[in-house]
């Protein structure tokens, strides 16, 4: 008989959304016509930019002309989109030749894919509160994991204090879910770090977009990174293309491990289990990365900052502790009164119909907290805003505080 891979049957039930969505269809199963307020989406509320759109457009009518028409695409990524993402790293300073950019359908699919080049047996070192696909992944390709929680006595940025026997180094700054970025002091001290080691870092990229400060975009920046680092990005929050799927891993060609080559080894995986990304959606990707496509897209991206200022700004009158939202697209809150995070959610939805995301449902360690997000749109995160200052000041008042 087939024997399957049990790795599956250790995953826990992937319950963090899906509970979500079960308590909001009972209330509004309870509550017919009553108006919520969604802070708990990591989709885009906004449409794609005009520049990807034309783009998107002009090489579907490509596809239907014989002169232009074009069939499989190269397995590693077309080269005007390798080249567009190498020169958007130029001008942050960062040099690559086009052959270390490789297309991805997106982050999710790149993140699981590129554990191929490495054993199971290294073991994968998690920062936890964690995006949960990087958690998933690991079990399911049956690799060790060795959690580090982050909290508030590192500002949720961690850095390697202890030998935590695991070679595979996952980084996720901006942070989802806690909006913290890493300095280029801290990043410095993992890069040291994998490569006094021999661990490679995965640094997932995702939200580099909304940094504004003077922070590391990628870890590229940093020196030492080229001998031990993989960048993982994605146009989804940067640009919208959370449903058109589009993105890029970066592996240096000085990365090498145990005497083999890694950009080599994921030419080799790529070329065997790929047949290439879109050619349409590769035009599309490489219009964001003009000075046209560039500035629609921070346009985009300033309005959803603003939403986060708004939520900030409520929290702080509020008198509640929350992290993140500044250069990030998420605010990380500490519940008030010492409430869990599931009770929180619940009394929230109760009281006010605002939804946001428990922190626990991103690790333990996210016990006790509670991530909003600023992807909604404008007005009605305002409104939740300012329904959640008025509770939470509320809560307060209830306790004598803030008098
Ligand atoms: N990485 C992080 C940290 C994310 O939050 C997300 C999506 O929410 C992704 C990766 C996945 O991005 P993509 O849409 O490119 O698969």
């Amino acid at each position: 008989m087939i024997q399957v891979n049990r790795n599956y049957g250790k995953l826990k039930e992937s319950y963090l959304f899906y509970n979500i969505s079960r308590k909001v269809k009972a209330y509004q199963a309870e509550h017919p016509g009553v108006k919520l307020y969604r802070l708990g989406i990591g989709d885009v509320s906004l449409p794609l930019c005009e520049a990807a759109v034309a783009a998107l457009r002009q090489a579907a009518e490509d596809q239907g002309n014989p002169e232009r028409f074009q069939g499989y695409t190269p397995e590693c990524g077309l080269p005007f989109f390798r080249e567009a993402v190498s020169a958007h790293y130029a001008g942050r300073g960062i040099a690559l030749e086009p052959e270390e950019v490789f297309v991805s359908s997106g982050a999710s699919d790149e993140l699981g894919d590129i554990l191929d080049l490495f054993e199971a047996s290294s073991a994968a070192y998690i920062m936890e509160p964690a995006y949960p696909a990087y958690i998933d992944a690991s079990i399911m390709a049956g690799r060790r994991i060795v959690r580090l929680a982050a909290g508030p006595e590192n500002g949720f940025l961690p850095t390697p204090e202890r030998e935590p026997d695991a070679d595979l180094i996952y980084l996720c700054s901006p942070n989802n879910p806690t909006g913290a970025v890493y300095s280029r002091e801290k990043l410095k001290q993992w890069v040291d770090y994998a490569n006094a080691r021999g661990a490679v870092i995965l640094f997932d990229a995702a939200y580099e977009a909304f940094i504004e400060s003077d922070l590391p975009h990628s870890i590229f920046e940093i020196e030492g990174a080229r001998t031990c680092a993989i960048e993982i990005c994605s146009l989804s929050k940067t640009a919208g293309f959370t449903g058109t799927r589009l993105g890029y891993t970066v592996i240096p060609k000085e990365l090498e491990r145990g005497g083999m080559n890694l950009n080599a080894m994921w030419v080799r995986n790529r070329t065997t289990k790929t047949n290439g990304v879109s050619c349409i959606l590769q035009r599309g990707g490489a219009a964001v990365f003009t000075p046209e496509g560039q500035r629609q897209v921070m346009e985009n991206i300033h309005y959803y900052k603003r939403n986060a200022r708004i939520m900030t700004e409520a929290l702080a009158e509020a008198g509640t502790e929350y992290w993140g939202g500044e250069n990030a697209p998420y605010v990380w809150m500490r519940c008030p009164e010492g409430m869990k995070s599931w009770d929180f959610f619940d009394r929230m939805v109760r009281e006010i119909q605002v939804i946001g995301t428990p922190g626990e449902g991103f690790g333990s360690c996210g016990e006790g907290y509670f991530r909003l997000s600023a992807f909604g749109r404008a007005e009605e995160t305002a409104e939740a805003a300012r329904r959640m200052k008025e509770w939470l000041k509320g809560l307060r008042g209830q306790r004598g505080e803030g008098k």
